[in-house]
């Protein structure tokens, strides 16, 4: 079982469930669920820190790798109940068999939309995943934040990338996490600035440190101050993963054991170590502070359904109010009732090409109509009319 979920079960699930529910009584407009999305540079660890996350392996590597905004919709099933995958984009769909194929995929499907080169698009490629393992939630993958182009990619691309980020940060229900690696300097980074133009309070932006066994050394207590928010300070703080490196995913490490991993070099380590008795540090703490943020996202939401539900629940008195009781339960009863309803029907057909008033049905009188509709055709005789007259002088 991956962080998130396990932390999911406990705190979220029962939210969750209540939301469902209401759902289910008819609630009709989604409460939006919260996503959360990561920004930064490139090759920052942003797919790494995802696929931790979720346990979904994502596409990862050196360059430019995520090129089109991947959204990752999870929806948790019962246990034992098989695994479901589905990819989609533009009009495209195709049902995954099993998960190590989810991978791949994305990789087609990048290569579908933007061709095989180094351009990015907008284009949205939508996987949903069904599964016991994985928590209700939305995960949004974006391309990293690239300052110059290399060959192959239009000038402006720096532009397009932030163009993007930012239309799918700005919205209220997402969680931005603004990850920048460990050997870095942080106060250059273009993502914390953008998270912080779209949420300057700092509601919904986490700071994300990753990389922390690449730090150049004699930086560590810098980076402890990064996460003690001395430097740039954020609302929500900071956090610091270690997830698995390129040689890592060469040996196929797999992700429980780069959990392992993970726990015991914050635990050996001479100046995070600190951080990881704080609990700042480490996947599965990481995951237990967004399972926080979502309980507190719901909770904040909540008024607003309360609010749809009244409004339904009166427009729905309206609608009651304006039918009269239903068929009776006792049969000679129906039978007279049947008859009440056809003589009642025939009776407003009568009245109807008399022009009085109506008994069914929802216009108790039709006189304001047929004035309208008497004055429409009185212009268009008039008119009809001029034209004719013109007509006769030829
Ligand atoms: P993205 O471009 O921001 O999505 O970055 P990726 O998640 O694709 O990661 C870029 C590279 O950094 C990959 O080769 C990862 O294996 C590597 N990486 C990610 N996190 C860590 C980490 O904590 N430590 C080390 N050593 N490498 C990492
Ligand atoms: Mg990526």
């Amino acid at each position: 079982m991956n962080s998130l979920n396990q932390q999911y079960e406990e705190k979220v699930r029962p939210c969750i469930d209540l939301i469902d529910k209401l759902r289910s009584l008819g609630v009709e407009k989604d409460l939006a669920l919260p996503a959360i999305a990561v920004i930064g540079d490139q090759s920052s660890g942003k797919s790494s820190v995802l696929e931790a996350l979720s346990g979904v392996a994502l596409p990862r590597g050196v360059g430019i790798v995520t090129r089109c905004p991947l959204e990752l919709k999870m929806t948790r099933k019962k246990k034992g109940e098989a695994w479901y995958g589905k990819i989609s984009y533009r009009d495209y769909n195709e049902e995954l068999k099993k998960p190590s194929l989810v991978e791949k995929k994305i990789r087609e499907a990048q290569d579908k939309l933007v061709g095989n080169g180094t351009g990015i698009s907008n284009d949205l490629i939508s996987l949903e995943i069904a599964s016991p393992d994985v928590p209700d939630l939305t995960l949004i993958d974006l391309p990293g934040i690239t300052r110059v182009a290399v060959s192959g990619q239009s000038e402006d691309i720096g532009e397009q990338i932030k163009r993007l980020i930012q239309n799918n940060i700005r919205k209220q229900e997402t969680i931005s996490l603004v990850v920048v690696p460990c050997n870095v300097d942080i106060a250059t980074t273009e993502a914390l600035r953008m998270a912080q133009q779209v949420d300057p309070e700092g509601e919904r932006t986490l700071g994300i440190l990753t990389k922390p066994d690449l730090v150049d050394k004699g930086t560590e207590e810098n980076v402890v101050k990064i996460v003690h928010n001395e430097v740039i300070p954020l609302k929500k703080g900071y956090m610091v993963v270690k997830c698995r490196g390129q040689k890592e995913i060469t040996e196929k490490v797999s992700l429980s054991e780069a959990l392992k991993n993970e726990e015991a070099f914050f635990e050996e380590h001479a100046h995070f170590q600190t951080l990881f008795d704080e609990g700042q540090a480490t996947v599965p703490k990481l995951a237990e502070k967004l399972t926080l943020e979502l309980v507190h996202h719901i909770q904040k939401s909540l008024p607003r359904l309360d609010e749809q539900i009244q409004k339904k629940l009166k427009q729905t008195r309206a609608n009651l109010d304006k039918l009269s009781n239903g068929p009776p339960s006792d049969a000679i009863e129906r039978l007279g009732f049947l008859i009440d309803r056809v003589s009642a029907f025939t009776q407003d057909a009568i009245s109807l090409t008399k022009g009085e008033e109506l008994k069914c049905g929802y216009k108790s009188s039709i006189f304001s109509l047929l004035r309208g509709q008497f004055a429409v055709w009185r212009e268009a005789i008039e008119t009809s009319g001029t034209n004719c007259k013109i007509f006769g002088t030829f």
